[in-house]
């Protein structure tokens, strides 16, 4: 069976609540491969007890633009980016790219619990034959190699 790639980031002000909605949620989380940025990944491997999250750096050192490697490489298939709307942050073009490579290559983002909760229970998720469609930017690359 294919296993589906979460990507996982929590702000500050929203890691609770990250951290929170994911335990309720444990069962399905246990289908799922997790990446995390540093502090959201640590506390949600606290709170699951597992050690199999892939923790990269925190957000501000540079997650989130690994995160957005990660998607434009094709090892992720959603991301949960529980964002801060009432909050400047240090790192605000980080989390514009992440935001914008995820919407380039058509991932499914979800931004509060709502949303989340939404994909998390749609039957692609345990549809091991669907995969989200990754884009064909053929052209555009073709384009650029024109002398
Ligand atoms: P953190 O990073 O999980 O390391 O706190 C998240 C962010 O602020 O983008």
């Amino acid at each position: 069976m294919a296993v589906k790639s979460v990507a996982l980031v929590a702000h500050d002000n929203k890691k609770k609540e990250l951290v929170d909605w994911v335990a309720r949620n444990q069962t399905r989380f246990a289908q799922l491969e997790l990446f995390a940025t540093g502090t959201t990944g640590r506390l949600l491997a606290e709170s699951l007890g597992r050690d199999d999250i892939h923790r990269l750096l925190s957000g501000p050192l540079g997650g989130d633009q690994q995160i957005g490697a990660k998607i434009a490489e094709g090892a992720i298939d959603l991301l949960v980016f529980f964002w801060d709307p009432l909050e400047p942050q240090p790192h605000d073009p980080d989390i514009k790219a992440l935001l914008r490579i995820a919407a380039l290559w058509n991932i499914p983002v979800a931004c509060n619990s709502a949303t989340a909760e939404f994909i998390l229970t749609s039957a692609y998720m345990t549809d091991d034959q669907y995969a989200v469609p990754r884009p064909d930017f053929s052209y555009y690359t073709d384009r650029n190699l024109q002398p």
